[in-house]
């Protein structure tokens, strides 16, 4: 179900698919929208993940969550490991009796506490010194370990911009490590996810070894009934802090600079949906040599770490920022640093301390490859896939799929990233195709109920008369009825198998033989079988053609039916004592056949639509010549899997032609193999029922 080696993980069971995710994510690649079952559901693509948690607070499903090192400090402990902790400032915010907590930590037999606040200060003290020393014009701050793996993965041009100091974290536990001689493992109590990261990050040396988020600290009270309260406090064993603890609140690094440059040029920027687009214009401004700050104080969290991703507020009610931020500005009221303290500090700093110690190095190599832009013959394929033919309608931009528009979706669905379902668009055109193919398919039974019933009501009738009147009838009669009756039972079949073979050709299951044949031969065989027909209606049948071979890949049988379709209806629209002339013709690549007569014609409109199922024209032949109407859209499907065309020409009371094309294929040589092919051929055909033309049509 999980796969713990994710840091955010999906619970695929409870993900809705909703895209929530998607449209929070600050970084387009880091999800993966997939289908089980037809279920829409999103993972986490961890290589491109910068741990942001954003997504684990917009779910409402609890599809989202992560994994820290709660677990492995408590048993750690618990087995008497001897263990030192560094705790963020937000705890003050997180837990109401935050000092009763570090009292309960001490009974577990936790050794040494810090406040990562004077970590905060020996940050600014050396970001201060460093620029000084190394005149640099302009710095991102790193205390956040999101923006760290941004940039790390994104941007790797700005690396070199990214402040060369470590974090208030790491400055606190290389001052314990180098200074103050702790050799206990050291746990981070954190109000965030993505602090694993830089835990585990190569130039972080493995000082810290667990991340213990305040949110998983809170479970753990909470599903042990441990009551802080009936714990003493404790305090921390550092020797306290200037202005450092300002670092959890927005704007805090910012204020820590002020206090030592006056008139320093510091941006603040906060929140997912701000600094990454304002890394790119930093970029920007860069390479342009436009001014930039001095100093860039800059948080994924929008409310700082106070609010960071593995917080939670559950010991006090407060969940404004301004109630947060009020207990920090009282501290900092309280406090009354002034520059007499700042100095007294700086100047311990300077005397005590190795800058080089606390210098930072970033990884080079982590910069994840971005996606692969398609073709735009390739885009055009996938929004034709999404029944997207218009610009309007491949620029809806609704953003429903996650990200900010078509052409993204697009993209991603190009780089698996996404799938054509997660588009609400394509979505309701599926709706209505579906919609569509059921009204076509109710009008399909209807009609074929009523062709049905047609013929089966005559049978019924003549036979019914002949029942009841059976003494009486005339072998005359007899012979009448009985020809009625034939002429509807082979009506019948016609149909049935003219709707068996679409169906067949409509579900696939329709696998014709194709083999290099000479059509020519085909067509003249089939037109001359129809001679008898065509002479009761003292009609003139003439097959027209010179050439005596070409050839076609073809099934033979699926010819002979497109023609038989063709030709009865010639005969049957064809006037009397008029003609009907077969002719083949050879164009570059193409054979064509035509089959024409100079009978009642078909109106201008109705041309393309008899190639519809149950498309009749009105008239009162056609009517009399109780055709059904399917006939040819069967031999339309049939000259398409041929790979070939038909058209119609026609005009009214002078005559029809159908031009049949199919391709042409050059393969006498091939014609070895046929014999082979044309035993199989016969064996399949041994399953129709042959009934004579002149019967059927
Ligand atoms: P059917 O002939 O069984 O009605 P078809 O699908 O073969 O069904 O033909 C559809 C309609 O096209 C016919 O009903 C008829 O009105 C018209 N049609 C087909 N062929 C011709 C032709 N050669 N001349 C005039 N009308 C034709």
């Amino acid at each position: 179900m999980y796969n713990f080696t994710e840091q955010i993980y999906l619970n695929e069971e409870k993900c809705v698919g909703c895209n929530r995710c998607l449209t929070n994510c600050p970084v387009t690649d880091a999800n993966i929208a997939y289908l089980v079952n037809g279920n829409n559901k999103i993972k986490i693509n961890t290589e491109k993940c910068i741990h942001c948690g954003k997504c684990i607070k917009v779910c409402d499903h609890n599809a989202r969550d992560y994994i820290d090192d709660t677990k492995r400090f408590l048993d750690d402990l618990s087995n008497g490991k001897k263990l030192s902790i560094i705790v963020a400032p937000s705890i003050i915010v997180n837990f109401g009796e935050y000092k009763k907590l570090l009292g309960y930590l001490k009974t577990l037999g936790v050794n040494f506490i810090y406040d990562v606040s004077f970590g905060a200060d020996i940050t600014v003290w050396a970001y201060l010194r460093e620029m000084e020393e190394k005149n640099l014009n302009t710095i991102i701050a790193q205390p956040c370990p999101t923006i760290v793996n941004y940039i790390e993965k994104y941007q790797p041009e700005l690396i070199d911009k990214l402040a060369p100091v470590q974090s208030p974290m790491m400055c606190t536990a290389i001052y314990m490590k180098k200074y103050v001689n702790i050799n206990d493992d050291i746990a981070f109590l954190s109000p965030c996810i993505a602090k694993s990261d830089e835990i585990n990050d190569k130039n972080t040396y493995g000082y810290i070894k667990y991340n213990v988020t305040f949110k998983r600290i809170t479970e753990y009270l909470e599903e042990n009934n441990i009551d802080l309260s009936k714990y003493k406090e404790s305090n921390f064993d550092d020797i306290g802090c200037s202005l450092g603890f300002l670092f959890s609140r927005p704007g805090g690094l910012k204020e820590n600079i002020e206090f030592q440059i006056k008139d320093a040029w510091i941006r603040q920027i906060n929140g997912p949906h701000h600094v990454y687009d304002y890394l790119e214009d930093y970029n920007k401004n860069l390479k342009s040599n436009n001014q930039i700050p001095l100093v860039v104080d800059i948080l994924n969290c929008s409310y700082g770490c106070n609010f960071g991703t593995g917080t939670c507020n559950k010991y006090e009610s407060l969940t404004t920022i301004d109630e947060v931020d009020y207990k920090f500005q009282k501290l900092k009221n309280d406090k009354k640093v002034d520059t007499e303290k700042m100095n007294l500090q700086y100047e311990y700093f300077d005397k005590n301390l190795e800058l080089e110690d606390f210098k930072r190095t970033y990884n080079k190599d982590s910069a994840v490859n971005s996606i692969v832009e398609p073709t735009d013959k390739e885009y055009d394929e996938i929004f034709e896939k999404m029944y997207k033919y218009t610009e309007e309608s491949r620029n809806i931009n609704c953003s429903a799929c996650g990200y900010g528009s078509c052409k993204t979706m697009v993209k991603c669905i190009y780089n698996e990233l996404n799938v054509l379902s997660n588009c609400i668009d394509y979505n309701k055109k599926e709706v209505i195709n579906e919609h569509h193919l059921l009204e076509e398919r109710n009008e399909f039974f209807t009609n074929i109920s009523h062709e049905l019933r047609t013929p089966l009501n005559v049978i019924y009738s003549v036979l019914q008369m002949q029942m009841s009147y059976y003494s009486n009838l005339t072998s005359g009669n007899i012979e009448k009825y009985n020809k009625i009756i034939k002429q509807n039972c082979l009506r019948l079949i016609r149909l049935v198998n003219n709707i068996i073979d679409i169906s067949r050709i409509e579900a696939g299951f329709f696998k014709p033989l194709y083999i290099a044949e000479n059509i020519v031969n085909i067509i003249e065989n089939i037109t001359m079988s129809i001679a008898a027909y065509a002479e009761n209606k003292k009609m003139n049948l003439i097959f027209d053609t010179e050439i005596e071979e070409l050839y076609c890949n073809c099934d033979a049988n699926l010819i002979e039916r497109i023609m038989l379709n063709l030709l009865s209806n010639s005969v049957k629209y064809g006037k009397e004592n008029g003609t009907i002339k077969v002719f083949i013709y050879k164009t570059n690549l193409n054979i064509t056949i035509s089959i024409k007569d100079d009978g009642i014609g078909i109106p201008e409109e109705m041309q393309k639509k008899i190639f519809e199922r149950f498309q009749k024209v009105d008239t009162s032949l056609s009517r009399k010549s109780e055709g059904s109407g399917i006939g040819l859209s069967l031999v339309k499907s049939l000259v398409e899997i041929h790979g070939g065309t038909i058209i119609c020409k026609s005009k009214i009371n002078e005559g029809t032609e159908f031009l049949v094309t199919l391709p042409f294929t050059s393969v006498e040589d091939d014609l070895s193999s046929n014999m082979e092919k044309h035993i199989l051929y016969e064996k399949d055909s041994s399953e129709m029922v042959n009934i004579e033309f002149s019967d059927i049509y």
